[in-house]
This record gives C-alpha cells, sequence and structure tokens, in this order.
C-alpha cells in the first residue's frame, strides 16, 4: 500500500505517519527529515536546501525529486510507503506519478489533513523532539511524562526546528496556501483523495485514517 499524507505544516503528518508506520510496517519516506539530515551531515544537497527552509520557502522541485526517486528504491520502501511532505507542487505530483508507473506501482490513497490555520501557529511555534528517536512532543499537547526524558527510549535531549519559529511559519503556511494546495484538485480529478479532521486528537485522527485503508467488504 502506497500512501500520501498532506495538510500544511503541524497538521500532525508526521505523527500519524510514525503510528501507520508502526502498525502496518509502511515505510515513512519524510522528505523534510531527509533534507534535515543533510543539513546535519553538510552535504552540497545539505547546504543548498538550508537557505531555502530557514526562509520558509520550499526547495527546488529537482532536488526532491531526485531524492525521492532513489529513496522509493530502496528495499525497505518495497512493502509500501507513506510519503509525508511530498509531493508539495504539481510538477512534483506529476514526476511522482511516473516514477511509480516506471515501477509498475500504485498510488492508494491520498490523504489530505485539514486544520483551522489560526491553530496551527501555536501547534507549531511548541513542538520538540527526542533528539536521539526523533519521538515528537509538544510544550502544551504532549509533554513527556516524566519532564526532560523521552517516553519512547529514555534519552534526555530533545530538539526544535530551526524553522519552527512563528514568523517562518508564517511563511510556510504561504507557500503550502500558494503551491502545495493546488495539489489537491489533481488527486481529486484522480478520485485519490479523502479529507479528514486533522484537527481531532492524535488516536482519532489515527482511527479515521485507519478505516479508510481497511480493506472494503
Ligand atoms: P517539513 O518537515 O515537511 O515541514 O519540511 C521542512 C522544509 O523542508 C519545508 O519548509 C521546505 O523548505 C523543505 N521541503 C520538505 N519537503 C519538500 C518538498 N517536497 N518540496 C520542496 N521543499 C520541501
Amino acid at each position: 500500500m502506497n500512501l500520501i499524507l498532506l495538510g500544511p505544516p503541524g497538521a500532525g503528518k508526521g505523527t500519524q505517519a510514525r503510528m501507520l508506520q508502526e502498525h502496518f510496517g509502511l515505510m515513512q519516506i519524510a522528505t523534510g527529515d531527509m533534507l534535515r539530515e543533510h543539513i546535519k551531515h553538510h552535504t552540497d544537497l545539505g547546504q543548498l536546501a538550508q537557505n531555502y527552509m530557514n526562509q520558509g520557502q520550499l526547495v527546488p522541485d529537482l532536488v526532491v525529486i531526485q531524492m525521492i526517486e532513489h529513496r522509493i528504491s530502496e528495499a525497505d520502501a518495497n512493502n509500501g510507503f507513506i510519503l509525508d511532505g511530498f509531493p508539495r507542487t504539481v510538477p512534483q505530483a506529476e514526476s511522482l506519478d511516473k516514477m511509480l508507473a516506471r515501477r509498475k506501482l500504485k498510488l492508494d490513497h491520498v490523504i489530505e489533513m485539514r486544520v483551522d490555520e489560526d491553530a496551527l501557529v501555536e501547534r507549531i511555534a511548541g513542538r520538540f523532539s527526542c533528539a536521539a528517536c526523533g519521538e515528537g512532543y509538544h510544550d502544551k499537547f504532549k509533554k513527556p511524562a516524566r519532564e526532560g526524558v523521552c517516553d519512547k527510549c529514555g534519552f534526555g535531549q530533545f530538539v526544535r526546528r530551526d524553522d519552527d519559529r512563528a514568523d517562518t511559519v508564517r511563511k510556510r503556511l504561504a507557500a503550502y496556501r500558494e503551491q502545495t494546495a493546488p495539489i489537491l484538485p489533481y488527486y481529486q480529478a484522480k478520485g485519490k483523495l479523502t479529507s479528514i479532521d486533522g484537527m481531532a486528537e492524535i488516536d482519532v485522527v489515527q482511527t479515521q485514517i485507519r478505516q479508510l485503508l481497511r480493506p472494503q467488504a
């Protein structure tokens, strides 16, 4: 099964993708995480991407398309994948169709997580994650059970993303409205799109997604 999770930054795509990965054994492929890995390792690609990311802009299509093309060919994506943060423009969506067709792969669902934009800035500005395992937390909505210790792996250090500052978040939301939202009609026309309420509790959102993925009798 191959899925796309769509939605503005802060909609909870990463959280839902990680839960789906654990439940269904699908591989989460998050272009934002991949780009941050490049930045961390000071690669040329990372240096290029960082300038765009810090300004809340999208990285050029060609860069992410090549990255995804390579990633979906890796063995761990064979059982199916969840694309989180890709595609983000119509040219990316068109390229994805071509690369799937070349591999005789099918796109099963495109799930749009609808959220209230005003709530997003608060959601994003409060988030942080474990520096070791990447588990996501929030100052207000999801604190670790023991302060300063990751619930999942027990590590004691957390990180915040550079581009989660309120002013950059607003630019990222504008990029979503202007460049990413136009792919919704693209998938709607193909009969692939389902919209769900991304403002609900994390577990409720997950249940909605799993119901959609359950084979129809
Ligand atoms: P994310 O972690 O998905 O919120 O992505 C963080 C940043 O990485 C975005 O604001 C973009 O600058 C860049 N990025 C991630 N995925 C893409 C993509 N598919 N196309 C262009 N830029 C991307």
